[in-house]
């Protein structure tokens, strides 16, 4: 991107978020006290380039627990530590749907999670980060890979931890599942410690605090090919157009169908309302937080900054400009 180019996004992005800013609808997540007691009114959008060009306009360096946008990442450690034949025998790769709550367990036939974007197939994913070391050691693999995309290692927030640990009863059933299916790695048969551990891990890992400017950062790692903004080498660029592919079709929870059809690019949200959209013809991430969601958990200002962004500069793949 040059910077003639850049400055084009910056005014685009600019405008959208004076445009946006009114808008209201949509409601904050409720089900734990941190998300529910977020402001609604926050709004920040930032964008950052391959080579660390990085604009940004309201509230990005505002605070928020990373929740499901941290789910690519934890694939893409899985899948540099272990090569994707053995991700695989672990969790699929086909599309899901499905809300971030989703009861279903969604284990296909062969008892493996549909992918690594929903619950069941973050937790499976997680186990296999480190596997068999002390959960410190593997938090801080995690941390550290965070660390190397954005330039900061993410601090836990505790109240978001402890309550979503004492609410993620969802959570232990998917990791009873994944137990009861021989799907989750390291486990013992009879340890019946192992989907506790492996849900703690999950829950720590949704409960970093990024914010949008460094969630950027993180994007355009994967818009890279693997490389940081800041030129240290992250992911290979197998891993990060293999994380690519499954969040284009599973990235967006239950409105990843429609997000495709308006966006066609791969994004990943999370409840607290972050939304992570990879523009890797450009080179670039497109991050925004703004708490209101619409009915499929998604970000509302956020799916339709992707949206504008996407029309303004032609930049949806299947459609001609
Ligand atoms: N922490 C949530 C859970 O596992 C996931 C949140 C999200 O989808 O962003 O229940």
């Amino acid at each position: 991107v040059s910077p003639e180019e850049f400055r084009e996004y910056a005014r685009s992005i600019e405008a959208m978020y004076a445009d946006l800013l009114p808008n209201r609808d949509g409601h904050v997540a409720d089900y734990i006290p941190t998300l529910r007691d977020a402001d609604p009114e926050k709004f920040g959008i930032a964008i950052c380039t391959a080579d660390g060009q990085v604009f940004s306009i309201g509230d990005t360096t505002d605070e928020f627990s990373v929740q499901s946008t941290s789910k690519p990442f934890n694939y893409a450690i899985a899948l540099e530590q272990l090569g994707p034949e053995e991700v695989h025998r672990w969790v699929g790769q086909e599309q899901s749907g499905g809300p971030f709550n989703d009861p279903n367990l969604s284990l296909g036939r062969d008892g493996r999670p549909r992918n690594p974007m929903i619950n069941a197939g973050a937790i499976g994913t997680l186990a296999l980060v480190d596997t068999g070391q002390d959960q410190s050691a593997r938090f801080t693999t995690v941390r550290d890979t965070w660390a190397a995309m954005t330039g900061k290692r993410p601090e836990l927030h505790g109240a978001t931890f402890l309550a979503e640990r004492d609410t993620g009863f969802g959570n232990v059933r998917f990791a009873n599942g994944l137990m009861q299916a021989n799907k989750l790695r390291g486990a013992r048969p009879n340890d019946r410690r192992a989907p506790e551990d492996a849900v703690e891990f999950y829950t720590m890992i949704c409960s970093l605090n990024l914010n949008a400017e460094l969630l950027a950062r993180a994007g355009a790692t994967l818009a890279n090919g693997g490389v940081a903004p800041s030129g240290e080498r992250v992911f290979s660029p197998e891993t990060a157009g293999r994380v690519l592919a499954v969040m284009g079709h599973s990235g967006m929870y239950d409105g990843s169908g429609e997000f495709s059809d308006q966006v066609g690019l791969p994004a990943k949200s999370g409840v607290s309302g972050n939304v992570m959209m990879v523009v890797p013809s450009e080179g670039l991430a497109v991050v925004t937080y703004s708490p209101r969601l619409d009915p499929t958990g998604n970000s509302v200002r956020g799916v339709e900054v992707c949206k504008r962004f996407v029309n303004e500069f032609g930049l949806h793949p299947y459609r001609g400009t």
